[in-house]
């Protein structure tokens, strides 16, 4: 698509939006008397409005995923940006988004909060990517699809090229959720961006970079939609305490962990299979496995009892019997591994 196009599926009422216009935004300076913001003079490193645009914290994430700045909205969490894709696209009542199934809830959630119906499309055999299902879901209302790739609960990436065909062939914008990128086997659609104008795709740093308690997600866009966003989302979306911690914890390599966790994956999925309650390991490019037991609920209990907590994700159609397992530290999925190794 070209940008304009794109531009077209915005909302009337957001392309008219006047943006709140902070104090900040008229100053940029940062020496100087600040008698501008109503704020409390003495210094306690808290007193004064953050930088509603985060470009300090926007140039380290920039350096290491390799988007320019303005490529880039932070949000308060993933869910932030997607609630935006909504708020920025979706006329409630009226337009709608296709969503695969099983896939985050979030999606849904931030659907029926905006009042715009999810046409969900169940994924194929082993949880393949139903390119053709999604598209004939789409109508003249569609005006989002979600793709989460690797996919949470079930783990696996999609082919690169099939999202891309839906890239092609959507005439709205296909949002991808990158959320586990960094524990898979394949790139990131970061790489054809600049060539995808309907195309946004989602990360954060909850889960790689062990950031989840901060609160930073992540959407990569063309610039005119980012600024789109950016004129939509609260102004000062991410506070100063968290932007301080995130500029400190990304100065530290977690290069290392994340190749431990890979192996980790590698090696409880393989003890996995070799267990008697455990039917299948479905493959996965994520930080966790999705396995199917001969009685989940029965299996989740045990571990409980055994304080090991995992998700039952076997009331989810196309669940059915599975569990969802983080991989934690290996002394952690050694305990995990020794109750479901004891258990029938
Ligand atoms: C964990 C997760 C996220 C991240 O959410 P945050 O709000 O950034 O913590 C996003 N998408 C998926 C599919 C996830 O599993």
């Amino acid at each position: 698509m070209e940008l304009n196009e794109v531009l077209r599926l915005v909302r009337k009422n957001i392309i008219n939006l006047a943006p709140y216009s902070t104090a900040r935004d008229e100053y940029k300076g940062k020496l100087g008397v600040f008698l501008d913001a109503n704020e409390n003079p003495f210094e306690n490193r808290y007193n004064r409005y953050p930088d509603p645009r985060q470009l300090e914290l926007k140039g380290i994430i920039s350096a290491i995923k390799g988007v320019p700045v303005e490529n880039m909205f932070l949000g308060n969490g993933s869910d932030e940006a997607i609630d935006l894709c909504f708020r920025v696209f979706c006329t409630p009542g009226k337009d709608n988004a296709v969503a695969i199934a099983p896939s985050y809830g979030m999606y849904r959630v931030a659907a029926d909060i905006n009042d715009v119906e999810v046409r969900e499309v169940q994924l194929g055999e082993d949880f393949s990517l139903p390119v053709d299902s999604l598209l004939a879901s789409c109508d003249e209302n569609t005006k989002l699809m979600f793709i989460c790739s690797p996919n949470n609960p079930s783990g696996n990436s999609f082919p690169m090229e099939q999202m891309l065909a839906l890239a092609d062939a959507f005439n709205g914008v296909l949002v991808v959720d990158e959320a586990y990128i960094d524990f898979a086997n394949q790139p990131s659609l970061l790489t054809v961006l600049p060539k995808y104008k309907n195309l946004i795709v989602l990360q954060t740093l909850s889960k790689a970079y062990g950031l989840a308690g901060l609160r930073l997600g992540l959407a990569f866009a063309d610039a005119e939609i980012m600024s789109i966003f950016a004129k939509v989302k609260y102004p000062y979306n991410i506070n100063l305490a968290g932007m301080e911690r995130a500029k400190e914890l990304l100065a530290r390599d977690v290069n290392a962990e994340i190749e431990l966790l890979k192996s980790e994956r590698e090696r409880v999925a393989a003890a996995l299979e070799q267990m008697q309650c455990v039917e299948k390991v479905f493959p996965s490019d994520a930080n966790f496995l999705l396995v199917k037991v001969s009685d989940a609920r029965g299996l989740y209990d045990a571990l409980i009892e055994e304080q090991v907590i995992v998700r039952d994700r076997s009331r989810i159609k196309g669940c059915e019997g599975t569990l969802r397992i983080t991989i934690g530290k290996p002394e952690e999925n050694d305990r995990m591994l020794a109750i479901v190794d004891k258990w029938k």
